[in-house]
């Protein structure tokens, strides 16, 4: 029987997929229940794919023989329903382009925080040492795509729990797990077991012959290994635990960090990177680690990881005036990732948090909160659970309902010295479209008003 390709939205992910089955001679049909980016549908035309947008034909999607869903798109949606009563299998983007990258390697990165760090880190390594390699998965070019129209030698992959949700026997070589802490709870009924069960999908199919990189100081990881050993060759890394593996590991020591692969090292003094704070020694040891698996030198490892400076809206330096440094951490939607920036703030913060509260406990935040912050400036539709939450912890409170008014509140109640940090907690759709355009209007404000 002819295999017939539904591909399900037309995102970066799917008119890839859409692409890749077209070359390789597939029937394909692509549906979004939106409107497709013209740069996508300009593409699809280019390549004879047939498209549909503002809605779904479900008899035809309903004939397929396996369905490419977007990792956006929630199982829960009635399209999804109905295919999986049809009975027909669904698969994500990864799972469809690895069928068809021959002898290339992939080294995929997920975790619940520092993916896209740690994904541009190894990249650069990797490219800085002369690899032919790809960035994809939720950064860079589509996987698919990529392999529809390049030869690559290694793909290093950005993954989230909804991307593995959907690969079943897609191996990675090399596997980074950053770390594990609650997050997409509403997609996963609720279940922390069921979105940890997501990320371990990461191990699935590897081999011995494979490289399994993961947190050590990771409890809820730790404890997975016991339940479940793994078959690939462990490199754990640390800051904070002690744990052996004959393969390799990466051990941060007060200002250094050794990363081990076999018998080949390298040592970063962690004062001479760019990127900041504990969080930022995890990611690069987790970095140094996959590229010393992958064969790159300590030399050109150290190199790069001392050349690599702060991807965008983390923890990104966006300017000092006044003696006031002003800190862009506009992607930090989750109390976890706050804790890590508030711990690699060495100024007093005047904290600026807010937006669309995920059920959120702020509990681990109040140490550096009391330690670190004197005002803290809401900026929010509601304020009151944020408010309620720090009252008597920290001095100086002020609600604000938009951009401006938070960024008057922090301009004044910012002392030379000082530090002006957004890193928010929650999720921005009540002031702003994503996470992004956020940090874009938090740059822009201050390039209007204080140069
Ligand atoms: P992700 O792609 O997983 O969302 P990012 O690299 O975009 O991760 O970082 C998201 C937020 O988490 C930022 O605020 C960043 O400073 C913080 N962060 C980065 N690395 C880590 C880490 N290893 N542990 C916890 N937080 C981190």
């Amino acid at each position: 029987m002819r295999q017939r390709i539904v591909v399900l939205g037309g995102g970066i992910s799917g008119y890839g997929s859409a692409i890749l089955a077209k070359k390789q001679g597939l029937d394909v049909f692509l549906s979004d229940a939106g409107t497709i980016n013209p740069l996508y549908r300009a593409r699809l035309e280019e390549w004879g794919v047939e498209f549909e947008e503002r809605g779904h034909s479900m008899e035809r999607i309903l004939s397929a023989t396996e369905v490419i869903k977007s990792p956006g798109i929630p199982d829960k949606a009635p399209v999804v329903v109905a295919i999986r009563e049809g009975g027909i299998p669904v698969i994500s983007e990864m799972e469809f382009a690895a069928r068809y990258m021959g002898k290339a390697k992939t080294l995929c990165i997920t975790g619940s925080n520092g993916k896209t760090t740690t994904t541009s880190l190894i990249y650069k390594i990797l490219s800085d040492a002369g690899y032919n390699v790809a960035l994809g998965g939720n950064i860079g070019e589509s996987f698919a795509y990529s392999v529809a129209t390049k030869q690559y030698d290694w793909y290093v992959l950005e993954l989230s729990s909804f991307q593995l949700d959907g690969m079943f026997k897609f191996r990675a070589n090399i596997a980074v797990l950053m770390n594990i802490t609650p997050d997409h709870l509403d997609r996963y009924d609720y279940s922390f077991q069921n979105y940890i069960d997501s990320k371990m999908r990461i191990v699935q199919n590897q081999n011995s012959r494979d490289y399994f990189i993961y947190s050590a100081d990771d409890q809820v990881i730790t404890n997975e290994l016991e339940k479940h050993p793994v078959r690939s060759k462990e490199l754990p890394f640390m800051a904070r635990t002690a744990v052996a593996s004959t393969a390799g590991d990466a051990c941060l020591s007060g200002d250094s960090f050794i990363a081990r692969v076999a018998n080949l090292s390298v040592e970063i003094q962690t004062e001479k990177m760019q990127i900041k704070g504990l969080h930022n020694s995890y990611d690069a040891m987790a970095a140094s680690l996959a590229a010393l698996a992958a064969g790159v030198t300590p030399q050109q490892i150290a190199q790069s990881v001392y050349d690599f400076s702060a991807v965008e809206h983390r923890v990104e330096p966006a300017g000092e005036f006044n003696g006031v440094l002003y800190i862009n951490d506009s992607k930090a939607t989750n109390v976890d990732s706050v804790w890590y920036a508030l711990q690699s703030m060495t100024r007093p913060v005047v904290w600026i948090a807010g937006g669309t509260d995920k059920g959120n406990d702020y509990t681990p935040l109040m140490d550096f909160a009391k330690e670190k912050v004197h005002t803290l400036i809401c900026m929010g539709l509601d304020n009151n659970k944020l408010e309620n939450s720090f009252k008597g912890v920290i001095p100086n409170i002020i609600s604000t309902n938009s951009l401006d008014s938070a960024m008057q509140a922090a301009v004044s109640a910012a002392k030379s010295g000082d530090c002006v940090l957004l890193s928010p907690a929650c999720a921005s759709f009540d002031l702003f479209k994503n996470y992004c355009q956020r940090g874009e209007l938090f740059k822009e404000w201050i390039l209007k008003n204080l140069k």
